[in-house]
Formats: C-alpha cells, sequence, structure tokens
C-alpha cells in the first residue's frame, strides 16, 4: 500500500510486520480497531520470511521450525494455514569424520560408543559424568560454573569433543569456559532411539510457507513496506491511539543507557544441480576447522519420500555465526550480566509508558522461538 493510501488515523500502528507484529494486528482487527503496519525491510513476515527459488520455500532468515507445547496457539496457526508433519531430526558431521544423530540420542550413543542398550549406554554415560565430576571436584567446584563444565557433566568427554566444543565456539564466538551453562541445558539427553530434536507435541512447517501464514495474519490490515519508523516518528506517534513496537528497544530510547549486543548469522544460499543435496533439511558441522555451523537444505521442510526427486534441483544455505554490528540483522540477544543490566533499565522506561505497547523478540530483547511470541501477542492487553 502507499502512503497516499492510509488513512489519517488509527486505533493502533505497529511497528514491525513480524510474527508479533502480525498476531497483534490480526486480533486488534477481528476486535474493530483500525490498525496500519510499518515495516521498514521490503517484504512482510519479519525473521520467518520465505520466499520461492526453484519452486522451493526458502526460508531467508535462517531454518524456522515451528513447534510448541500450546494448544491454542497450534490451533491459531493452523487455522490460517495447515501445518505439515515435519519433524527436525538434525544429523551432525563430526571433527573425526563420522556423522551422529542428534539430539544426544541412543542412535547416538550407538554410532559414538557401539553399545545397544539403554543400560549399556547409561553405564557409559555414568563413567564419563564421572570424570567430569571428579575433575570439577578437584578444582572445589560442585555445580557446573559455564557451558564446558555442564556439558562434560551432562554427557561426557566425547560427546562434548565431537559435537559440541567446536560448534558451540563457532556459534557463540566464544570458549565454551566463557558461555553460561543454560544455553546446553536445554538440548534434551534421551535414552530411546528418538531422533526428534524437539519434546513438544506439536510441530511442522507451514504448507505454502511462512509468509503465507503472514499473509493471512495481515489480511485486511494496512501495510507500508519499505519504511523506517524512525524516519517520522512524530508523525506516526501524533496518527495513532497506540503504538505496539517490536523492533530493537535501545533504539527506541535512542540508546541512552548503551547498545545491546546480538549476534549474527550471515547465510550463504546456493542453487544445487541434484535433487537431493544432504539428505536431510539440517547438516549441522560441529568441527571448530569448518568455517560454517550448519547447511540447510530447504526442500526438506515440505518435501518427503520419493516426492524429493520431482524437483530436479535443491536451495541449500551455508550459516556462518558471527559477532553484531551497525547494519546487520540483529539475530540472537546476548543475555550475558553487563546486556541483561542494560535491557533493565530499558525495560522500566518501557514500564512507564501509557501509549506505547513493546513485544517480540527485540522489542524484549529475549531469545524467543515463534511459538511464545504468538503466545504473548494473543495475550497481550487490546
Ligand atoms: P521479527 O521477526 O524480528 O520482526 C520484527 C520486525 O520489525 C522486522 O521485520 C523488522 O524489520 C521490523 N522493524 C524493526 N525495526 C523497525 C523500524 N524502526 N521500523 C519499521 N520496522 C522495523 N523460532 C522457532 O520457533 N523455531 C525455529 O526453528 C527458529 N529458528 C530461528 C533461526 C534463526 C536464525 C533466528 C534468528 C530465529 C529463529 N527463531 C526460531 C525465532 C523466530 O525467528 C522469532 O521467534 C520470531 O521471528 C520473532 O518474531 P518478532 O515479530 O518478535 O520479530
Ligand atoms: N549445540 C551443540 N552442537 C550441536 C547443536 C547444538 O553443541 O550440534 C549446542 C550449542 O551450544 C547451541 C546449543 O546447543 O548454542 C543450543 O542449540 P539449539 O540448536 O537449540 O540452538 P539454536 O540455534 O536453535 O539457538
Amino acid at each position: 500500500m502507499d502512503y497516499s493510501q492510509l488513512k489519517c488515523h488509527y486505533d493502533y500502528i505497529i511497528v514491525g510486520a513480524g510474527l508479533y507484529g502480525a498476531t497483534f494486528a490480526r486480533r486488534a482487527t477481528d476486535a474493530g480497531y483500525s490498525c496500519m503496519v510499518i515495516e521498514k525491510r521490503d517484504h512482510i513476515a519479519g525473521n520467518v520470511y520465505t520466499e520461492p527459488v526453484e519452486g522451493i520455500n526458502v526460508h531467508r532468515y535462517g531454518a524456522h521450525i515451528f513447534h510448541t507445547a500450546d494448544k491454542r496457539v497450534w490451533d491459531f496457526v493452523n487455522e490460517l494455514v495447515p501445518f505439515n508433519r515435519y519433524t527436525n531430526c538434525p544429523v551432525a558431521k563430526a571433527p573425526n569424520g563420522k556423522m551422529y544423530n542428534l539430539p544426544f540420542n541412543m542412535n547416538t550413543f550407538y554410532q559414538m560408543w557401539g553399545v545397544e542398550t539403554p543400560a549399556q549406554a547409561q553405564a557409559k554415560l555414568d563413567e564419563q559424568r564421572a570424570e567430569a565430576v571428579e575433575a570439577m571436584r578437584a578444582d572445589g567446584v560442585t555445580e557446573p560454573r559455564n557451558l564446558r563444565e555442564q556439558a562434560l557433566t551432562l554427557i561426557g568427554h566425547d560427546i562434548f569433543e565431537q559435537l559440541i566444543d567446536g560448534y558451540t565456539r563457532k556459534q557463540w564466538g566464544r570458549p565454551c569456559e566463557s558461555l553460561p551453562a543454560f544455553i546446553i541445558k536445554r538440548l534434551p539427553v534421551r535414552m530411546t532411539f528418538d531422533n526428534n530434536y524437539f519434546n513438544d507435541p506439536y510441530q511442522g512447517v507451514p504448507e505454502g510457507g511462512y509468509t503465507l501464514l503472514v499473509e493471512r495474519l495481515l489480511d485486511g490490515v494496512d501495510v507500508l513496506l519499505d519504511t523506517d519508523f524512525f524516519d517520522r516518528r512524530d508523525e506516526w506517534m501524533s496518527r495513532c491511539d497506540k503504538l505496539v513496537y517490536t523492533g530493537p528497544i535501545d533504539r527506541f530510547y535512542d540508546y541512552r543507557f548503551g547498545k545491546l549486543q546480538y549476534r549474527t548469522v550471515r547465510f550463504e544460499t546456493e542453487v544445487v544441480e541434484t535433487p537431493n543435496y544432504q539428505g536431510n533439511a539440517v547438516v549441522n558441522y560441529t568441527s571448530a576447522d569448518v568455517p560454517f555451523t550448519r547447511i540447510i537444505e530447504h526442500k526438506h521442510f515440505e518435501t518427503f519420500g520419493q516426492a524429493v526427486y520431482d524437483n530436479p534441483r535443491t536451495v541449500i544455505s551455508r550459516e556462518y555465526s558471527t559477532e553484531w554490528s551497525e547494519g546487520m540483522e540483529p539475530y540472537y540477544p546476548v543475555n550475558d550480566d553487563v546486556n541483561s543490566a542494560i535491557y533493565t533499565r530499558y525495560e522500566e522506561m518501557a514500564r512507564r509508558e501509557t501509549k506505547v505497547k513493546f513485544g517480540g523478540r527485540l522489542a524484549r530483547y529475549r531469545y524467543y522461538d515463534m511459538a511464545p511470541v504468538i503466545a504473548e501477542a494473543l495475550s497481550a492487553e487490546l
């Protein structure tokens, strides 16, 4: 839509056409409020944006797999676009040259140690965990102080060396000793032959891509693309009763308490003249000597079995994790002590606002998955 087609005044102006902004706009529109969404990119959908390349929906800002235990959220999205049966089962190529199943489960333990039963795997894990606990005790430590100690006491040194150490260093740009233990705690350790990366009961990818989902969320909503809110901030503020802001919170307050840090990802996407490049949507490269963290083969999110061969081409993306700097897309908040303290000061300012609501990943400076972002927008006060 054009600037000239906008109404003079809206009940809500929403900054950001990502999942938070679009879900909020849907609810407010259905409740009878007039809404307008401003988006600085040239497309809707924020980081879940998918675009067709060679007939394949490519996840431009990284692989997105929807998973949730929240039935209300699952039903809400499925009413807009049916989700398929995609289940995330990544595999990892390790420094020793072998492939392993993820998350850590009986298949991984069999591949790593040749163990065939849960009891055998448990014995191996207990032995390696005991070594790690012993080493920590020698240092006078009882609780894991960092990601390295957490990983060694959770899963042992073999898996740490082959599947965790190099990948984590690449992903975070810091040694495992300098990272908080909680990052690794969310990875499941399963004593069953189950390669499903997530524990949630509902999982899938929208048939036709995430952009279609967001298009349906924004049906009937005025959307202005290629527009940075800050270029006309005063005008937008005066043209609405309430503003919903989903961009970076530090920018909203002119960085007065300092800039928040992020990690970002650079994607190298290419079309390959083969129907099936790696046989799986996600292959992690856990060696520190390989510069990228993983390769995504997009067709496997929506095409299964023999149908993969119907398209003679495929699209792959290599992901390189890097430190964020001005002008790059902010992806992962760095929730360390310094950044959390800065965020708390912005949050205090936000709480005092009467006309502005803050929502989503950047405004809340939180590593939110898609389902919690939608849940938050569904329960936000109108
Ligand atoms: P965003 O999608 O970032 O939307 C915010 C929008 O605001 C953007 O479009 C931005 O351009 C716009 N904006 C910002 N500032 C301005 C401004 N000044 N003016 C106008 N517009 C502005 N979640 C999962 O559940 N499963 C996954 O597998 C998964 N994988 C991920 C992989 C990667 C690499 C990343 C980075 C995230 C992943 N996520 C995943 C998380 C998921 O992307 C987020 O939960 C979701 O996209 C957040 O939606 P949002 O609306 O808060 O933010
Ligand atoms: N991780 C790892 N090896 C892998 C996959 C994950 O060591 O092959 C570790 C890594 O530290 C990562 C954390 O587990 O930061 C969480 O992984 P997840 O895939 O949940 O991270 P995401 O990329 O979704 O944030």
